[in-house]
């Protein structure tokens, strides 16, 4: 019978894990704590020196609104008058810089030529410029060294030699004034000068004194 009631499978009784209340009331401490008897305090008064400041005055900040700005008058400047240089007209001194000449047009030269143009002294390496608008061209002869041809608008074409170098070379059209060598002394030139010609549509030079004295 007992082993049947065994056989029966009686279930383990799970323990219930029941949170216990601890009621911890502990008895209240019997013992006493004597307090030390507080000693008296001698309080010193403190010496306050009040100083009282009198209020700043208050600033008054006068606001002025700003007067409106005056209508803007917009003044169009007149547009820089052109250079232009056209047959007859003068041009610009070949020469950029400090520059001395004669008139020396038809004086003798070498193996029985006579100077076909004005030689402009001026130290070597000083800029020489287009004296008009035009096309510019370099060459290097041995006569005349190394040399600028300025084909100008106005028809007529500028020579200038003995230079010391080019400037502007392959540029093709060039503005007035624009520097296209420095004076020297290659090719025949004694001293440093630039030997300036002028040959009126291209053809045969004249005298160009009076052209450069205009300018220079
Ligand atoms: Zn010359």
């Amino acid at each position: 019978m007992l082993a049947a009631a065994a056989a029966a499978g009686l279930g383990l009784a799970d323990d219930a894990d029941g949170d216990a209340v601890e009621t911890d009331a502990r008895p209240a401490a019997a013992s006493r704590e004597v307090r030390a008897l507080a000693r008296p305090t001698t309080t010193l008064a403190p010496t306050t020196t009040t100083t009282t400041a009198p209020p700043p005055p208050p600033t008054t900040t006068t606001t002025t609104a700003p007067p409106p700005p005056p209508p803007t008058t917009t003044t169009t400047a007149p547009p820089e008058p052109e250079v232009t240089v056209s047959a007859g007209g003068g041009i610009v001194c070949p020469v950029a810089g400090s520059v001395s000449f004669v008139d020396s047009w038809g004086a003798a030269r070498s193996g029985g030529r006579t100077h076909k143009g004005t030689d402009m002294m001026a130290a070597s390496g000083t800029p020489t410029v287009a004296p008009v608008s035009g096309t510019v061209e370099h060459r290097t002869s041995s006569l005349g060294g190394l040399s600028w041809y300025l084909h100008g608008d106005d028809g007529d074409t500028y020579y200038g030699t003995h230079l010391s170098s080019f400037a502007n070379q392959g540029a093709g059209w060039v503005a007035a004034g624009t520097v296209i060598g420095h004076v020297g002394q290659s090719g025949n030139a004694g001293t440093p000068h630039l030997h300036f010609e002028h040959h009126p549509g291209g053809g045969s030079p004249v005298n160009p004194y009076p052209l450069v004295a205009a300018a220079c």
